[in-house]
Parts: structure tokens; sequence; C-alpha cells
């Protein structure tokens, strides 16, 4: 049987480096997007979780960038994903609500994906995960501009047989996995999918090719059910959701390990993040947000508000941590702006590049971020101000949600619990961002809304 080690040691054949094998040249820096599944801002060492080990990402964190004010798009899958592959709110795509095995909608072959944008650019694509931007072989990754896939196409708990934290459906028809638009298996050993995405994750990068290269690694997991390997079942202080987590950082290390042994360590961005805050609703078996308010469906900002990673050796000073507000949407521009790539002109681009912050050249600029929660906006943050004009909690009472009255004033900076309303106390913040939330209701022009 395969041990961890020899099995790193035969993808990553650390002493076979071959930089000759990668002339890519440096003005286009290859690029790995690792995005988690329901992991909370609070989950991983270097973001003060007290018993889950994430020595890897603690690592990338040492060697990189941290941010600790990185927002989702929204805070559920399907439209956090549809934003960091356009750049764009999920209203706009129509991509706003989470898709299921029985859903006919998927991403419109009008948008322009970051793989497209890449790709375009000259650059090989690869898509390592759970999609979920619609199952049909139309909106397939293969369809929306990655050479090849290996995943799931949507969450991993919509199967008649869900296992540990997740009530399964009955509705859904055994979890497909695919590669490209095939399906290899059905109901995969799910304990085992960490290990097979590392697998395909290795290969591609080590794969010999003149053009650079663009990794999606969106991670199935800590989304529920979940399931460990065998190597980190039961190893970790805080339970299963722990050894999950922590076999994600084992992941991690493996991809930062190939892409030194490739010679490529100085001349690869990565960045690490979250789809959306932890399910809190799923108690032991989901995560946490840290310090910040609630969860995973909530326009709270533990819901939305991620731990995001980022490391380029000798591109991003080491060893940083910034305050500077940020968002996935930023994600296509920045790749675009290191591509040499065009972002597209022709429609709404909602994300910035974030290439002066990574480069440690700003401390970042006043942003102002919208809260949707479907097609409804419920917040706004503007600099450190965020008002909701409604919310709902997922967790402070067992019925299930519960509105709480807006609006609510937070000054985040001082209070990134969102535990102190201050509506009534600065009634001139609070007619600044309704007046905010109103032009932006006004202008943001929706696309068909995909179900
Ligand atoms: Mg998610």
């Amino acid at each position: 049987m395969i041990t961890r080690r020899n099995f790193a040691q035969a993808l990553t054949g650390a002493a076979f480096a071959a930089p000759s094998l990668f002339p890519a040249p440096a003005h286009q820096p290859n690029i790995i997007m690792i995005y988690a599944d329901d992991l909370g801002y609070g989950d991983l060492g270097c973001y003060g979780h007290p018993t889950i080990r994430t020595p890897n990402l603690d690592r990338m964190a040492a060697e990189g960038l941290k941010f600790t004010q990185f927002y989702s798009a929204a805070p559920v899958c399907t439209p956090s994903r549809a934003a960091l592959m356009t750049g764009r709110l999920p209203v706009r795509s129509g991509m706003t609500r989470v898709l299921f095995p029985y859903s006919d909608g998927g991403m419109p072959d009008g948008e322009i994906t970051v793989a497209e944008t890449l790709r375009g650019a000259g650059y090989r694509t690869a898509c390592v995960g759970k999609w979920h931007l619609g199952w049909q072989t139309k909106y397939l990754p293969t369809r929306h501009g990655f050479d090849s896939y290996f995943g799931i196409p949507y969450s991993n708990d919509m199967t008649p047989t869900a296992g540990p934290g997740a009530p399964g459906s009955a509705k859904s028809p055994p979890l497909p996995l695919y590669r490209n638009e095939e399906v290899l298996e059905r109901e995969p050993d799910q304990s085992r999918l960490t290990e097979r995405y590392t697998a395909e994750a290795v290969g591609f990068i080590r794969q010999q090719s003149r053009k650079p290269f663009f990794l999606y690694y969106p991670q199935t997991f800590p989304h529920v059910p979940l399931y460990a390997g065998a190597k980190f079942k039961g190893k970790s202080l805080r339970g299963l959701y722990g050894d999950v987590v922590e076999e994600i950082d084992w992941s991690v290390g493996e991809i930062l390990r190939t892409v030194k042994a490739v010679g490529q360590d100085g001349n690869t961005l990565i960045v690490f993040s979250s789809d959306n805050g932890p399910w809190l609703i799923r108690k032991e078996f989901g995560g946490s947000a840290g310090l910040l308010r609630e969860g995973k469906g909530t326009t709270w900002d533990g819901g939305m508000r991620e731990p995001c990673i980022a490391r380029w050796p000798g591109r991003i000073p080491a060893g940083r941590t910034t305050a500077a507000v940020a968002s996935t949407m930023d994600m296509l521009p920045t790749f675009a702006a290191y591509a040499g790539a065009q972002v597209p002109k022709d429609r709404e681009i909602d994300g910035q590049s974030l290439a002066p912050v990574l480069e440690g050249k700003s401390e970042g600029w006043e942003r102002t971020l919208y809260y949707w929660s479907d097609t409804e906006l419920r917040a706004v943050r503007k600099g450190p101000w965020k008002l909701h004009v409604r919310t709902n909690n997922q967790v402070d009472q067992p019925g299930g949600a519960r509105d709480v009255n807006p609006p609510l004033l937070y000054h985040l900076e001082n209070d990134p619990s969102e535990k102190y309303d201050l509506a009534a106390a600065r009634p001139e913040i609070v007619k600044d961002l309704l007046a905010v939330l109103d032009q932006h209701k006004q202008t943001t022009r929706f696309g068909e809304l995909q179900r």
C-alpha cells in the first residue's frame, strides 16, 4: 500500500527539479487558486484556531501576505464561486442561488471566466475539485475555459448517502465524480477525495509545457459530510472537522512542495481562501468564524469574511499582514494584470487588481462592498462602516433563521464582531450608506437568474 510519504515523493519527485522544462517568462507567473468550502475565518492556526494544526498554510502566510479583511461575494457556495470566476457580483451573472442536482441552471455562456481570460493569454488551465456552477455538460469547467477537469460538480451532501454532519438528500442521484465531461465514478469514496485531488493537482503542475499554468483547486471540504483520509482521521484535537482541515493543509503543503520541486517557486502566485463562512447549524461538524459574528448563509461578517493568504516569493514580501479590504472578485483583475491579459471591457467588473497590496506598495484604499443574499441587497460596507438593512441569524435559536431589526450600523475596525449598533448614535453615516445602497440597487442590472 502506498504511504503518505512515498506517495508524496512519487508525486513531487523532489530530487528531480527541472526548471529548464518550465521556461514561462517571468512576466507571466503560474497562478494557483485554492478555494476551501465552508472554511471559517477562525479555522486556521495562523488565524488563531487553538487546536487545528495548519503548518503549511501557516508557513505560506509567513512567506507571504495574510489578509484580515478579505471577503467572498456571497455567504453560500454557488454565487461565491461564480463571483470568483467572473470578477462580478453574482446578481450580474444570475448565479445568485445554490444549484442542486435537479437545477437546470448554470454559469451562462456569455460570462467570461478567469480561466478563459488566462487561457486567452497563453495559459494552460485545470480545475480540480468541486465546481458547483452547473452540472449539465454545457456548464462544466471544460466549457468555461479549463483544459481539464477532475472533481465533483456540486456539493458533497447532494447525495442520498451523505455521511457525518449532513442529512443527505433523497432527491439527489448518486454523487458523480467527473473527469472532463465523463462520469468516472458514482459515489466515490469521499475519504480519498482530498488525496486524489492532490494527486491531480500535483500531476498538472508537473506537466512539461512551455506555457504558464493556472490551477483552480476548489476543495470539496470542510463542507459536510466530513471525510478525512486514513492518515488524518482521529488525529486532530478538534475532532473530525479538524482532521479534514489538517488534510487540506497537507494538500496545500504538497502543492507548495511540488511548485518548488519543478523550480517554479519564484514564478508562482498561490492564493488560498474559502467560499463562505462556517456552517454553524452543523454544530461540531461546522467550523468557526473566530471573532466574527454568525456564519454561512448570513450577511454578518462571519458568513462572508474569509481567511486569505497569498504567496509569491520575490514578488510578495514575506511575513506581512494587511487590513486592506479586498474581495474574491479582485482575483480576476489581479491575475489578469500579472498575466498581461485583458480584463473584459464590455461589462461591469466589480473587482480591482490587488497587485499594489500584494507587493507591499499599498495598504489598501477605501472600498465599498455589497452584501447580497440571493437577489436581496442586505448590507453595505464603506470604509470601516457597515450598515445592515436586513439580516438573519442561523444559530441564535434552535428553530432556524430569525430576522433581527435593522438598520444596524457597525464600525468594523473597532468592532469586528458586530456587537455595538451605532445607528442611533451616527444617523449621518446611516443616511450616507442608505444612499449608497439605494444607488447600487438602482444601477445594478440582474442577469437571467439561474435556478
Ligand atoms: Mg461553501
